[in-house]
């Protein structure tokens, strides 16, 4: 079926790579699908028509129940190291509709998650559950508004079917966009089952699409090897100064744009601790807040492996080139991380002593269990009577050090504040938060998490909307668990 076109504009140049990156296959229609929740901004910026995408056809569109014109269904083909162990995957329960060009000329992913089994479905239904589609779309709405690289989400409808799960779940869809689904792990799939043309395909496509600066250099795989390296420090320490937990960074789930995708049992930190894990499939705490920047190093050398045969036609003289590329991301994390640490402190030029002064912090907020975000939003509005740090000797003793450092830059404590304004959220999607809007949704009572995105939407205002999601949750005495696969 032709749907309506709904301003769509799609051209799919993945479908043009070697077919072994790709299975054409289209979504299993279901039975009465609505539309929960549109995007209307991100629309408007796609190009898309508000009007007709409101229309009880654009629910069809949505639901993988009619394919738009120029659309040309695929599940995409990857493999990855899941908690280390590498295997074969490939969008199970995803179909890739096609890519997008806006009337800018930007190219965007739109992808279905949750339309029914795919080639590389395995054991599963290629299904997904309403309330974790809702989630990913608050919290990946969240990070965008954050500024941190991330996937999208355009759209969800309820599928009127149930999942099954431990128990039966309704059902949903949603519509991801990104500036595309390669990931590391599509790399580790062509290198390990492709031809070295396959890989070269692969490599030459991805560099085109997402760093077309170096296509024409004369080392231009090395050259794109660094330049992932450089976009996933970043992006890796732009999680770490938010509080961010991804909870489940195989490499399949690290994209080759440096964007942030897959928000599946991810969740951000109340209390800093290093240590934390949301992940209930998580268990040795591989993935823990504080190992986010070194599994990004890991995850990236796997990366790094696949590139061996267009690096040098010779083997150790390949090792060799990747190593030097990977041996320059622990510098390159932690000089983001730095940068960003400095800016949370109102800190503009940059001291030798700065990274002590930032750990000295983090340990005492890790010794008295200090909120992260509320410790950095208390610091920016000089309430310090809100913070559980206030009147420690740690903190006091900190306090002076840091109210120190300002004598030695120049910028007038009106700019200070400015930047640490700009630095730190006054708000998060606290776990507790997202719950009860998701709680709401889930009886149709859609204004919880409105109001709730609303907020969001604007994380570094300082106003009574963002004020009233400061609040931490109340002890249960359990830690908070989050689930992937529903
Ligand atoms: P994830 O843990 O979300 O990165 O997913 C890992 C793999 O499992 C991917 O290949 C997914 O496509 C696949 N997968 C997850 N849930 C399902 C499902 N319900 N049906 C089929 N495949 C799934
Ligand atoms: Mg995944
Ligand atoms: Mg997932």
């Amino acid at each position: 079926t032709i749907t309506n076109e709904l301003g769509w504009n799609f051209d799919n140049s993945y479908t043009r790579l070697p077919e072994t990156f790709y299975s054409s296959t289209n979504p299993t229609p279901v039975r009465s699908p609505e539309i929960v929740k549109l995007n209307e901004s991100l629309a408007v910026s796609l190009g898309l028509d508000l009007e007709a995408l409101q229309s009880k056809d654009a629910a069809q569109t949505f639901a993988g129940n009619g394919i738009p014109a120029g659309a040309s269904p695929i599940a995409q083909a990857y493999a990855g190291h899941q908690f280390g162990h590498f295997t074969m995957l490939g969008d199970g329960r995803a179909i890739l509709l096609g890519e997008h060009i806006t009337p800018s000329g930007e190219r965007y992913d739109i992808q279905l998650k949750g339309p029914g089994r795919t080639p590389y479905s395995r054991g599963g239904d290629g299904r997904a559950a309403l309330g974790p589609m809702l989630r990913e779309y608050i919290i990946s709405e969240a990070m965008y508004a954050l500024g941190i690289p991330t996937t999208r989400s355009l759209a969800v409808v309820s599928t009127g079917q149930p999942v099954i799960r431990e128990t039966n779940l309704p059902g949903a869809i949603l519509t991801r966009v990104a500036s595309s689904h390669i990931r590391v792990g599509t790399f580790q799939y062509a290198a390990k089952w492709g031809s070295v043309e396959d890989t070269r395909a692969l490599a030459d496509y991805t560099i085109n699409r997402h760093y077309p600066e170096i296509a024409d250099q004369e080392d231009k795989y090395f050259s794109f090897l660094k330049a992932v390296i450089n976009q996933q420090a970043k992006l890796i320490s732009q999680w770490q100064l938010v509080g961010f937990i991804h909870g489940v960074m195989n490499t399949d789930n690290m994209t080759i744009s440096g964007e942030t995708i897959d928000y599946g049992p991810c969740a951000f930190m109340d209390n800093y601790d290093p240590e934390t894990v949301f992940s209930s499939i998580d268990a040795q705490g591989r993935y823990a807040y504080g190992n986010q920047p070194g599994i990004g190093g890991w995850n990236l050398a796997r990366f790094a492996e696949t590139l061996l045969d267009l690096l040098h036609d010779n083997d150790e003289e390949a090792v060799k080139i990747a190593q030097e590329a990977i041996s320059e991301y622990p510098e390159l994390s932690r000089g983001y991380w730095l940068e960003g640490m400095r800016a949370k402190l109102g800190i503009f030029n940059a001291e030798e002593q700065d990274e002590t002064l930032i750990n000295d912090l983090l340990s005492v907020m890790n010794q008295y269990k200090a909120d992260y975000t509320n410790t950095f939003r208390a610091l920016t509005r000089e309430a310090h009577e809100e913070s559980v740090l206030q009147g420690t000797t740690e903190f006091n003793d900190w306090y002076k050090r840091w109210q120190e450092r300002f004598g030695r830059q120049e910028q007038s404590k009106e700019d200070t504040l400015e930047l640490m304004r700009k630095s730190n959220p006054s708000i998060i999607p606290r776990n507790h938060r997202v719950e009860e809007a998701l709680d709401a949704a889930q009886q149709e009572d859609f204004s919880v998490m409105d109001k709730l995105l609303q907020a969001l939407s604007n994380p570094y205002d300082y106003t009574s909307v963002q004020e009233e999601y400061c609040q931490l949750p109340e002890s249960t005495g359990l830690p908070y668990r989050t689930y992937c696969g529903t």
